[in-house]
């Protein structure tokens, strides 16, 4: 027992994402990364390749609009380029490939239902079979390639509510599923490859966590197996103060800290999915942020560090951004009552606020522009309130913001609103 208890403590979990996936060529890299580690403890989660979960997610669209065959089209090409590339990695492995055909044929078999259940459920569905796909893939190759591994359907232990698309974890069932189911399997098996971004609920239908989900899960998995680490591999060297690929001198960042890593998920950073940090924090597991690309790079080290490591402004520019504002119709002032009110339509819509800010009588928020949220948040707000809004913004947060950088960051472009504090300003912006 305490040998097992010495072991699992060891272990590691690591995270590929669906760029590191893409190809043929950029499975070979993520068998080489794995090839370092061999012989350690070690759970690894996958998302779907490339950009499969968008072609699944139009797949959804056109089977809810009853395009049948486009539908199912689109599914035969997704499902094309996965057996190819299936057939690229494996020599013979028919277990896998009939498994891929089992999976596809499900697929098909539900476009030809007639959906009458919500959205949401079958999006999740037919979404989260990417990520099977993927696993599947991957998992025979690695065991063809001498790196042997134990698959695991993360559905069997990841246990959520029913809020399809947005699964919320029950912590302590899936705690007791990942000791019953998982902890076991490094007795016979050093390598776990499972998925990132589903799960199922109570009744066994299959749930997802949200976009970018993979993150989480494999926090989860880190969180409830008490591992020594957790590494997320990028095709970036690691955290920079602003994405490179909108603003050019970005500075890297060799540590820093949770608390400032969730403020830049928070804002919009897409570095990492928000909700990943509150689990590694909450056990204190270090978090690394590794380049697939080039694995010798030292990356981003995010932990509980002690002494207050120099950090540049971090720069965060959200686009598509809508600003609204809501003021009372009669004049009665945006108190508790009003703002109770108002946060409960917002919550009941799932519309997260970026930024809030309220006035005698008026409100103001910051939200992602969503044209059939915005349209049903109005509807809801128009029997109290008056509502205008703006659309086409971008909300510009600068963390550490020194003299001056805010304004240069916002040359040209008029200012709608801002907020400052003595840590973060914010403004949302008029390109
Ligand atoms: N495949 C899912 C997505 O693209 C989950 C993830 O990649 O983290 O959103
Ligand atoms: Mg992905």
């Amino acid at each position: 027992m305490q040998v097992f208890e010495r072991m699992v403590k060891s272990m590691k979990v690591f995270k590929f994402g669906g760029a590191s996936l893409e190809s043929a060529e950029r499975i070979y890299n993520v068998a080489e990364i794995l090839r370092d580690y061999q012989g350690e403890p070690l759970l690894v989660v996958v998302s779907a390749m490339g950009k499969t979960t968008n072609d699944l997610e139009k797949v959804v669209e056109y089977y809810y609009r009853r395009l049948r065959e486009t539908a199912a089209r689109s599914l035969n090409t997704l499902v094309e380029k996965h057996l190819q590339l299936a057939q690229r990695l494996l020599k013979k492995d028919e277990a896998a490939f009939g498994s891929l055909r089992h999976l596809y044929h499900e697929m098909e078999w539900q476009l030809g239902e007639k959906p009458y259940k919500p959205y949401d459920y079958y999006y999740d569905q037919l979404v989260s079979r990417g990520e099977l796909f993927s696993s599947i893939i991957i998992s025979a190759f690695l065991n063809q390639e001498g790196l042997n591994n134990q698959w695991l359907d993360a559905r069997t232990v990841i246990r959520t509510d029913d809020t399809y698309r947005d699964g919320r974890i029950q912590w302590n069932m899936a705690q007791q599923q990942i000791n019953e189911k998982v902890k076991p399997l490094f007795k016979k098996n050093n390598l776990i490859l499972t998925q990132g971004f589903i799960g199922s609920t109570e009744e066994g239908a299959t749930i997802t966590l949200g976009r970018e989900g993979s993150d989480y899960t494999a926090a989860l998995f880190a969180n409830m197996l008490d591992a020594e680490s957790l590494s997320i591999w990028k095709d970036v060297e690691g955290l920079k103060n602003a994405d490179p690929k909108l603003f050019n001198d970005t500075i890297p960042i060799n540590e820093i800290n949770y608390g400032e890593v969730i403020e830049m998920a928070y804002y919009g950073a897409q570095v990492i999915h928000p909700k990943t940090i509150k689990p590694l924090q909450n056990k204190n597991i270090p978090l690394y942020v590794k380049c697939f690309l080039n694995k010798s790079l030292p990356g981003t080290i995010i932990h509980q560090e002690n002494g207050a490591a120099k950090i540049p402004p971090v720069i965060v520019l959200k686009k598509n951004q809508a600003l609204i504002t809501v003021s009372t119709k009669d004049f009665s002032f945006i108190t508790e009552e009003n703002l109770s009110k108002l946060y409960n339509i917002f919550y009941g819509l799932r519309i997260k606020l970026n930024l809030m800010q309220n006035g005698a009588i008026s409100f103001s928020c910051c939200i992602d522009q969503n044209a059939e949220k915005i349209e049903r948040l109005i509807k809801s707000l128009h029997p109290d309130f008056v509502i205008s809004y703006h659309e086409g913004l971008e909300l510009l947060t600068i963390r550490h913001y020194e003299n001056g950088i805010a304004d240069k960051l916002s040359t040209g472009k008029r200012i709608l609103l801002e907020q400052k504090s003595p840590q973060t300003i914010q403004r949302v912006l008029k390109a």
